[in-house]
């Protein structure tokens, strides 16, 4: 096996168990790895450090590690522990009975780096990243034909151009995935286009949040749901007894799946309306014409891929956040979220602290709010902690 050797003192972020190593930290590769071959790595001094994948990118994460231990081959038999243990796990988290759709892999926290894996009843999509795990695609689809009947791979994401990889869409293993895959979360029905949804098709790292959702806004007349996608805020809002909802999505397809979920789920069009719109121009237009509501809830996109771009994203979260004030009614609730990695939760806190400081109105936090526990973050790997949200009264 071709062998990686560190830089004197950089073997210490991986005996901390952290499952990547920066370019920076490498003193020497003897012999040139291809992009997503297994590799050694070695100490200056030649202490076996890990066994991980070579990427041979430009991107500045030259590998990603598989195992810390020397005994550990790097075959079927390894990923499909790694899948027990990513199960087992789940298993333990939510007790006997498992949700209906769930995130079996998440990447890095369970050490698979560079793959996620999303359970929707009987059937799974994934996404591969990286260049090592994209090598074992077809291992990993059969494998996972132990969890679901059909695989589908959604490895269309922007991330892939790091390690050279083409963006790739398809069956993968076992059935034909439907077009439409029904479950459940939280009482409500809930549908997925594994082939035309966005990421894997649902946003399964809101589950908590929005049965949190659903039990605080109980009797609120006026919701808007910002960033609304399938509706999935919205549908929960109205389970637990809001009276209205009104989502907003620039995407016109998930907005158009989002009023099919609402009539599967019984709710009337009086109660669950939809519009496309920039969410940005359209809190805009509501300050301007006076248009209020008793509870707001903005779940945006990524607005940071970066750390270089956390600056530009703060500005955003605050421009939405501040409108968001401005329209809430006195005791409204505001429920605010960031799914953006490159933003420490600290300036997270102190964008929403600074929207209500320009807004003059008191923002009284009463939740604060993460991923769900089938989102795990392991402790040697903090960029896993990516959601973060704040619930609270505006008053
Ligand atoms: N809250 C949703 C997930 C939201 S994902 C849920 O629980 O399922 C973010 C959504 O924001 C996507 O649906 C995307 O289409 C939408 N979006 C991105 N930029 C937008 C903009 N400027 N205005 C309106 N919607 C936007």
């Amino acid at each position: 096996m071709k062998k990686i050797i560190l830089k004197k003192g950089r073997e210490r972020s991986l005996e901390r168990r952290h499952v990547w190593i920066y370019s920076g930290a490498i003193a020497e590769i003897p012999v040139s790895p291809l992009s997503g071959e297994t590799v050694e790595v070695f100490s200056h001094d030649g202490k076996f450090l890990a066994r991980g994948a070579y990427s041979t990118a430009q991107s500045s994460i030259a590998v990603k590690i598989w195992t810390f231990e020397k005994e550990e081959e790097i075959d079927e038999a390894f990923f499909r522990r790694r899948l027990e243990n990513a199960f087992l796990l789940r298993k333990r988290v939510f007790g006997e009975t498992l949700p209906n759709a769930f995130r079996l892999v998440n990447a890095e926290s369970d050490l698979l780096p560079g793959l996620i894996a999303d359970l929707y009843g009987k059937y799974a999509v994934i996404q591969i990243t990286s260049a090592g795990m994209d090598r074992y695609r077809e291992t990993i689809g059969k494998l996972l034909l132990e969890y679901a009947y059909g695989v589908y791979e959604r490895s269309d994401v922007e991330s892939r151009k790091r390690d050279l990889l083409e963006p790739r869409t398809g069956h993968l293993a076992g059935e034909t995935l439907p077009k439409e895959i029904f479950f459940t979360e939280n009482g409500v029905r809930f549908s997925v286009d594994p082939v035309n949804g966005q990421k894997t098709g649902f946003y399964l790292d809101q589950r908590e949040n929005r049965a949190i959702v659903a039990q605080t806004l109980k009797g609120c007349r006026n919701v808007l749901n910002a960033f609304s996608y399938t509706g999935g805020f919205g549908l929960a809002a109205l389970k637990g007894g809001a009276e209205k909802v009104l989502n907003v999505d620039s995407s016109l397809p998930a907005l158009e799946q989002s009023e099919k979920l609402a009539s599967l789920n019984g709710f009337p069009q009086e109660r669950f309306s939809t519009l496309c719109a920039d969410v940005f121009t359209f809190l805009r237009k509501c300050r301007d014409c006076g248009r209020t509501f008793d509870a707001i809830i903005l779940d945006p996109p990524k607005f940071a891929e970066s750390v270089k771009q956390k600056e530009r994203a703060a500005r955003a979260y605050k421009d939405i956040n501040l409108l968001a004030m401005k329209l809430l009614e006195k005791g409204g609730f505001l429920f605010t979220f960031s799914c953006s990695g490159a933003m420490e939760e600290e300036l997270f806190r102190k964008v929403v602290d600074s929207a209500a400081e320009d807004a003059k109105r008191d923002f009284r936090i009463t939740r604060i709010l993460s991923q769900g526990p089938d989102h795990p973050v392991s402790a040697f790997f903090p960029e896993g902690r990516y959601l973060k949200g704040l619930c609270g009264v505006l008053l």
